[in-house]
C-alpha cells in the first residue's frame, strides 16, 4: 500500500511538520541543552527519557530504545500503518490531500482501522447521535438536554445519542459486516435466558460515548431518560477487549489538546461534570470512571500535564474524595496540585446553574492550593475559642504546612497560621520545621525499590567494540559529509558491524531516490531495526566537524581489525596443519603470518 502514496507527497509532509509540535499532543516536553525531553508513551517511567530533536525531526527512547521520525511516533503511538500515519499527519497539519488518495485510502483506512470492536462501536456511536439528532426516536432525550441548557455544539462535540427502546444494534451490526462472535463478547449486548439472541444491553437511554486515549469510542455510558425509572440511573458498558476502567479517563484526549500551555487539566467527580464544565468554558476536564484514580490514571494526566485542579462536589462526600484524591496524587509529588471547593455543597452543575458561567470559570481559576484547602477543612473542624481544640487545630496545621516541599510556602503559611491562631510565629515555625524533619525521615525509611530507577534496555552504543564505536562516527559523518562518504567509497571501506554496513549501503539507494535526502526521510527508507541505530546514532552527542586525519585513523584501524582477524584464522589453521603433519602447508602459513605480524607492528 506505500506505493499508493507518492514520494512527493510523503515529502511535503514531512517537510511541512513540526514533530516537537506533533508530539505534544501527546506528551509534555522540557528543553534540555538542544533536545526536548519528556516520558516516553511507550512504556511507565518517572523520569523522562524520551527526547525530541527538533533540528534532526526525529524522536529517540533512550530507555526502550524506539526511535524514528514523525510517521514512525505516529505509526507506534496509534498502532497504525505507514500510509495510514501520513495521511493523518497531513490531516493535522491541514496539508490538502490529493483527491485520488483521499478516497482510494480512506476507505481502506476504515478497513485497516485496526480492531473490529472499536470499528463496532465507531458505528454504534454514529448510529445512537443520528438517532438522538434526526429521529423521532431521539426527540425526547434531545429536548431533555437542550431543557437542561444543553447546547448543539455540546452534543456534537461530545457526540452523545440516544438508544431507542427496542434491539436495532446487533441486526445494525451485522448488516455492516461484523461477524456474530466478535458481538457476542463486545459488551454492547445482553444474553436473554429464554434464547440465544443478543439483546442490546442499551435500550431508552440518553447515551455518552467513552473514548480512549486517542479518541476512539469504547465503551458508552448509558443514562435513564426520567429519573422516578426503576432501572438505575447510569448503565456502563463492561469492561472488554478495548475498554480498561482504570486506564481511561473520560474526555482525555480532547482535555489534551485544549490544554495550552500555563493552563491545567481539571479532574471532576463524574462525566456530566466535564461536560457541563465544558459548556462553561473549562475545555480541559477530564473524570475517572466512576472509580477512584488508578496509578495508570494519574501517569496518563502527568504526560500531558503537571498542573491540576481538583474539582469535585462541595458536598461531604465530594470533600473526602477531594481529601483522597489529593493523598493518592500528592504521593508522587508530581504535580502543582489545587482545589477548587465550591460553596454550600455544589456540584459543577448545579453551581453553573446558580451562578453561571463565568463565575465557575473564576472558581476554576482562582483554585487553592492544597494546603489552603486543608487549612479551610480544619478550621471548620474545631472551634477555635477552646483552647482544647485549638491546640488540637494547630498540631493539625502544622503537620499539614510541613508535608510542603518550599520554606516559602512553609514560611507564608506559617505566617498566616500565626495570624490565625495569635501564636508567636517564631512558636510555629519551630514546630513546622521539626514536623518536617520528622516527615522527611519517614519518608526516607520508604523502600528502596520505589525509588530505584528502571534498567536501561538495548541501549546500542553498549555493545560495540572500541572500532564500531569509530563507525558509529563514521556513519555519523557519512550522512552529514558528501565528503566522507566518497572518502567510503573510495578506499572500499568494509564494516565490521554488518548493521552500519547495512545502513551506509541503504543510505547509497536513498540518495539515489530523492533529490533531497534527509535523515527524517531516510528514516523511512529502512527497516525498524536499522531505523533505531540510526536514531540513537544521531541522539548521541557528536562534534559535527572533522578532520581529514580522523577519517584516516579509522581507515587504519578497521584495516589492522581485519589484519588481526586475517592472523586468527591463519593461526587457527596453522595449528590444523602441524596436527596433520602437512609439512608444506605449515610453512606457507607461518610466512604468512610473519607478513601479516610485520604489517600489524
Ligand atoms: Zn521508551
Amino acid at each position: 500500500m506505500a506505493q499508493l502514496i507518492p514520494e512527493t507527497f510523503i515529502d511535503e509532509v514531512r517537510t511541512n511538520t513540526d514533530i516537537l509540535d506533533f508530539a505534544s499532543q501527546y506528551i509534555q516536553f522540557q528543553k534540555k541543552g538542544k533536545n526536548y525531553f519528556g516520558l516516553c508513551p511507550f512504556h511507565e517511567e518517572r523520569t523522562p527519557s524520551f527526547s525530541i530533536s527538533e533540528e534532526k525531526q526525529i524522536f529517540h527512547c533512550f530507555s526502550c530504545g524506539r526511535g524514528g521520525n514523525v510517521f514512525k511516533l505516529l505509526m507506534d503511538i496509534e498502532n497504525i500503518s505507514f500510509p495510514e500515519a501520513v495521511l493523518k499527519v497531513a490531516q493535522d497539519n491541514n496539508i490538502p490531500i490529493p483527491s485520488d488518495l483521499q478516497s482510494s485510502t480512506t476507505s481502506k483506512q476504515e478497513k485497516l482501522k485496526s480492531h473490529p470492536l472499536r470499528q463496532a462501536y465507531r458505528e454504534v456511536s454514529e448510529l445512537y447521535h443520528h438517532i438522538l439528532m434526526v429521529t423521532d426516536y431521539g426527540k425526547e432525550a434531545l429536548n431533555y438536554l437542550m431543557n437542561r441548557g444543553m447546547t448543539e455544539a455540546t452534543i456534537k462535540e461530545f457526540q452523545l445519542g440516544f438508544a431507542p427502546p427496542r434491539d436495532i444494534v446487533y441486526d445494525f451490526l451485522l448488516n455492516k459486516g461484523h461477524q456474530p462472535e466478535d458481538l457476542a463478547n463486545s459488551g454492547l449486548f445482553i444474553n436473554s435466558n429464554s434464547d440465544e439472541k443478543l439483546r442490546d444491553r442499551f435500550k431508552n437511554r440518553i447515551m455518552y460515548p467513552i473514548s480512549d486515549n486517542y479518541g476512539n469510542v469504547i465503551a458508552f455510558s448509558g443514562r435513564t431518560l426520567r429519573d422516578d425509572s426503576d432501572e438505575p440511573k447510569y448503565l456502563n458498558s463492561p469492561e472488554t477487549d478495548i475498554f480498561n476502567k482504570s486506564k481511561t479517563l473520560f474526555n482525555y484526549q480532547k482535555a489534551k489538546k485544549n490544554l495550552r500551555q500555563r493552563q491545567s487539566m481539571v479532574l471532576f467527580e463524574g462525566f456530566m461534570d466535564v461536560i457541563s464544565a465544558y459548556e462553561a468554558g473549562v475545555k480541559t476536564g477530564i473524570a475517572s470512571m466512576g472509580t477512584s484514580l488508578t496509578d495508570q490514571q494519574i501517569y496518563l494526566i502527568k504526560q500531558a500535564t503537571s498542573d491540576l485542579v481538583i474539582c469535585y462536589d462541595g458536598d461531604n462526600p465530594g470533600i473526602k474524595a477531594t481529601n483522597r484524591a489529593i493523598k493518592l496524587l500528592d504521593k508522587k509529588q508530581q504535580f502543582n496540585l489545587s482545589v477548587v471547593l465550591l460553596p454550600d455543597g455544589h456540584d459543577p452543575d448545579d453551581f453553573i446553574r446558580s451562578y453561571g458561567s463565568e463565575a465557575f470559570v473564576n472558581q476554576v481559576n482562582g483554585a487553592m492550593t492544597t494546603i489552603d484547602f486543608g487549612l479551610q477543612l480544619l478550621q471548620r473542624h474545631y472551634n477555635l475559642d477552646n483552647n482544647r481544640e485549638k491546640i488540637e487545630f494547630v498540631n493539625s496545621a502544622v503537620s499539614l504546612i510541613a508535608r510542603s516541599h518550599t520554606e516559602i510556602t512553609q514560611d507564608l503559611y506559617s505566617q498566616k497560621l500565626a495570624e490565625l491562631t495569635q501564636l508567636p510565629i517564631e512558636t510555629i515555625k519551630n514546630a513546622v520545621l521539626s514536623e518536617s524533619q520528622k516527615q522527611r525521615r519517614q519518608v526516607s525509611r520508604k523502600p528502596y525499590q520505589e525509588q530505584q530507577p528502571e534498567p536501561k534496555k538495548q541501549d546500542f552504543s553498549k555493545k560495540l567494540s572500541a572500532l564500531e564505536i569509530a563507525e558509529v562516527r563514521l556513519i555519523y559523518l557519512v550522512l552529514r559529509y558528501e565528503e566522507v562518504n566518497d572518502f567510503v567509497i573510495q578506499h572500499q571501506y568494509e564494516f565490521n558491524n554488518s548493521e552500519l554496513g547495512a545502513i551506509f549501503k541503504e543510505w547509497q539507494t536513498y540518495k539515489q531516490s530523492t533529490d533531497n535526502p534527509t535523515i527524517s526521510g531516510f528514516i523511512d527508507f529502512i527497516s525498524d531495526d536499522l531505523k533505531r541505530i540510526i536514531v540513537a546514532i544521531e541522539m548521541m552527542q557528536m562534534p559535527d566537524y572533522y578532520s581529514s586525519k580522523e577519517l584516516e585513523d579509522y581507515l587504519s584501524r578497521s584495516i589492522k581489525e581485519k589484519q588481526a582477524q586475517q592472523l586468527q584464522k591463519l593461526r587457527a589453521q596453522l595449528n590444523e596443519a602441524k596436527r596433520q603433519h602437512d609439512e608444506q602447508q605449515e610453512l606457507a602459513l607461518t610466512q604468512q603470518i610473519i607478513e601479516l605480524r610485520r604489517l600489524l607492528n
